[in-house]
């Protein structure tokens, strides 16, 4: 058993104290104020309206469905959702933010306090807590690089919705901050509330850290902007914390700020000074009454939200999986999906053991995924059941099954046309190891004076023999019964 996360400095251990504020877009047609399309990749400033612009005298009109995505995603993080929440305008000067404001919810968001359960890799759980979720506008895109006199501006992404999902400074090490954002996007991915899409910007997370010595109060923080993955989640937690440690240790004070990760050279470097609150002159948006709920709604929602991973899981544990096997099978939602199609009516550790085993190899090896199978689940439900009613053995079944992938036909045609069906005759089976027997007279004779080993061998020679077809259970109860 290891204790807690420290990093060593040169004048003892020192405590990484991390929260991240995710900015995750809304699965929705629609912006959160506009009619404007919201799909990735198309062309710059086609999906604009005037709202999205900001001409004068538009007028934002909220979109319900971005409304309902946020409450479901409070219900998933086992949130408060509040009745009763307001959007004001958050001022601040950029070139791809035509408002002049972001209009955000900063006093009362839409979801208040809720956790998220994270799992560390020698198994340990841990809760980390959701401070809030708050709905707010995306702004445009400026692009430095198409032109070397000028700066151009995309405005598609303006206005549309973002959930801004912030949490407690609860992770104490680049490990929990990595668990933390993973998890996060596995629900809202089941939720299909954000796409999770990572390097197309659908989630992006702002990473706060500080260090300090075990027993302290917290220190002051550098949050790390737009951090794109995983990975660099976890580096930049990483090399910002030692970073702190050396100016701790040198004598000197970390400024508050706002800091870039630099993935390619690995390190952190200022970006500007950390604004507060009152830099952004917030004050609630004219244009907009308070959003209010009805409960009754909210528990409809709540009612046809779709079952979250840790339920799923602990679903295939009672159905008998190893905790293994259920982690694996319910990381992506479409692999949990597959697998209960596959597996419904049949043995589930047997169905598990393909999907985890010769079909996650076979993906693997063809390049493709889950959601583009090269074997539908159907087929791979009737290959179960041709080795539950014995017509194959496991080995014929790893046949049959390269022959799906190559031609996509369905498994019972291919063992018809091909005659691989397995033989459960005894008769036959016990006339092919007769004449193994007789065929190998001086290794009869050497088993016969104890060299037991040999009996893998007369298995081995009846099965080729029988073009491999011969029933493995019974052609060992014949060779038993012959040579006993
Ligand atoms: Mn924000």
């Amino acid at each position: 058993m290891s204790g807690p996360y420290t990093i060593e400095g040169s004048t003892g251990p020192w405590e990484v104290v991390v929260g991240l504020e995710v900015h995750a877009q809304v699965t929705s047609q629609a912006k959160l104020f506009s009619g404007a399309a919201t799909e990735f990749g198309a062309a710059p400033n086609s999906q604009v309206s005037f709202v999205d612009a900001g001409f004068p005298g538009m007028l934002p009109v909220i979109n319900g469905e971005c409304v309902a995505q946020a409450v479901r995603t409070g219900l998933g993080l086992k949130a408060e959702i509040h009745l009763w929440s307001r959007f004001d305008r958050k001022n601040y000067f950029y070139a791809d933010l035509p408002q002049g404001y972001q209009i955000s919810q900063f006093a009362h968001p839409i979801v208040g306090k809720g956790e998220v359960e994270i799992e560390l890799s020698d198994g340990t759980r841990k809760m980390i807590g959701i401070t809030r979720l708050h709905l707010e506008q995306d702004a445009g895109k400026s692009m430095h690089d198409q032109h070397p006199a000028k700066s151009f501006i995309d405005l598609n992404r303006s206005g549309v919705a973002l959930m801004e999902i912030v949490s407690e400074p609860d992770m104490r090490s680049p490990e929990e901050a990595g668990a933390y954002l993973a998890k996060l996007r596995q629900i809202l991915r089941y939720l299909g509330t954000c796409d999770g899409n990572m390097d197309e910007g659908s989630m992006r997370a702002d990473v706060n850290v500080s260090v300090r010595r075990a027993g302290e109060d917290y220190r002051t923080r550098c949050e790390i902007k737009n951090v794109n993955s995983v990975r660099f989640v976890m580096q930049a937690v990483e090399v910002e914390a030692r970073r702190q440690i050396e100016i701790w240790e040198a004598g000197g004070t970390v400024d508050q700020e706002t800091r870039l990760f630099d993935t390619a050279r690995g390190v952190t470097r200022s970006m500007r000074s950390k604004e507060d609150a009152h830099d952004y002159r917030y004050f609630p948006d004219p244009d907009l009454p308070p959003l209010v709920l009805e409960q009754s709604w909210v528990d409809q929602l709540k009612a046809s939200l779709p079952e979250l991973p840790d339920e799923r899981r602990a679903r295939y544990v009672a159905m008998g999986l190893s905790t293994y096997d259920a982690h694996v099978l319910t990381i992506e939602r479409e692999t949990a999906i597959f697998f209960e199609e596959m597996a419904r009516g049949r043995d589930a550790k047997l169905a598990a053991n393909w999907l985890t085993g010769d079909y996650f190899a076979a993906l693997n090896r063809l390049k493709r995924t889950i959601q583009d199978p090269p074997v539908p689940a159907a087929h791979m439900g009737q290959l179960l059941d041709l080795l539950a009613d014995n017509t194959i053995s496991g080995k014929i079944a790893k046949d049959v099954f390269e022959i799906m992938l190559e031609t996509g036909q369905a498994p019972a045609a291919i063992v018809e046309e091909r005659g691989m069906k397995q033989v459960t005759d005894t008769g036959a089976i016990e006339a092919a190891a007769a004449a193994v027997l007789a065929a190998n007279p001086d290794k009869l004779a050497e088993f016969r004076s104890g060299k037991d080993k040999l009996f893998g061998f007369f298995v081995g020679q009846t099965m080729k023999a029988m073009a491999g077809k011969g029933n493995p259970a019974l052609v060992n109860d014949v060779l038993k019964k012959l040579l006993g």
